[in-house]
């Protein structure tokens, strides 16, 4: 059984950390540059660390790690050498846990809530050309090598004990292929995966994400189907879509942002208060399993996804 599963079995929602980069920029780090969090890895890592313990505290159950956007390439074209980037990307997952195990072991209540897991962030070839085509697809190398692109971080991710892969931000089926088929080569580790979308059907390079959702039923180290970095107002339908084609859990962890005003029946561009809280829900019942933030979101959205998921006790098993 993946770790997914294992925390589905006895809790009806596993609940994912909001955004690592919001948090830093609260605390006053400067993240414009192409490096993004993963700069902060190497400038200040126990900040890092302070950000999963808030996440924690807020009830998060799973940390989603700082290496987004944390590759060897990217940190060798900042000067590093390669062992140095490789020093780099396992710190991100050592500084999840190290935050994890001192937050579970200093845990005064524990009796409702699962032991968080450390999800390692796979960032999207996107990420690392800093160009934004994680939201809109259209990669100019195709998928063997963009699994050549992915290898090697992910055999670092894994060496260094992740519990489980994130695979996020995708923005075409071709890059979710490629990693699973580097994936394949690590038989024991499990993988969620999550596209960005551009609307209520489709992920960002156009393709229908049932498609997608379709495509990854098959694959038994796939532990979850959803989106993320997505605007909240596409989400209900685009979990509809993932359930269409898919049994396995359903993962969302959209963006903050825009909040749905049912009297004017508009979406507004501003957050509001209470606005996650209800939209989260919202999207349980609709088939979410698996349910966080992403960008902008923040410890306060985390806290609010578990004020309705963590009334009392587990669900019966
Ligand atoms: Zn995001």
């Amino acid at each position: 059984m993946n770790p997914i599963e294992q925390i589905l079995n006895e809790f009806p929602v596993l609940i994912v950390d909001g955004a690592m980069a919001t948090e830093l920029e609260n605390y006053g780090c400067n993240l414009n540059d192409s490096l993004w969090s993963a700069k902060i890895l190497m400038e200040n890592p126990e900040l890092i660390k302070k950000v999963h313990v808030d996440y924690f505290q807020a009830g998060a159950d799973c940390a989603i790690t700082a290496s987004y956007q944390a590759t060897i390439e990217g940190y060798q074209e900042r000067g590093l050498t390669e062992s140095q980037a490789i020093a780099l990307i396992t710190k991100s997952v050592e500084l999840a846990t190290q935050a994890r195990d001192e937050f579970w072991g200093a845990a005064a209540d524990r009796s409702d809530r699962p032991k968080p897991l450390v999800a390692a962030s796979v960032g999207p070839y996107g990420a690392f050309l800093s160009d934004g085509s994680e939201y809109r697809g259209g990669y100019a190398i195709g998928e063997e090598q963009l699994a050549a692109f992915h290898r090697e971080r992910i055999r670092v991710l894994v060496e260094a004990g992740a519990d489980i892969l994130a695979c996020e931000t995708l923005p075409c089926l071709a890059e979710a292929k490629a990693i699973v088929s580097v994936l394949e080569e690590f038989p024991q580790v499990s993988a969620w995966f999550t596209f960005s979308a551009k609307d209520e059907f489709h992920i960002s390079d156009g393709e229908r994400i049932a498609d997608c959702a379709k495509w990854l039923e098959q694959k038994s180290q796939v532990a979850a189907i959803g989106i993320n970095c997505t605007a909240p107002q596409f989400i209900g339908s685009l979990i509809q879509e993932v359930k269409s084609a898919s049994s396995k859990p359903v993962i969302v962890y959209p963006n903050s942002g825009a909040t749905y005003d049912p009297v004017s029946k508009t979406w507004s561009e501003e957050p509001s208060a209470g606005a996650f809280s209800a939209n989260s829900k919202a999207w349980h019942e609709a088939g979410a399993d698996i349910i966080g933030g992403c960008c902008s979101t923040t410890p306060a959205d985390i806290a609010a996804i578990a004020s309705w998921a963590r009334q009392g006790k587990p669900s019966e098993v």
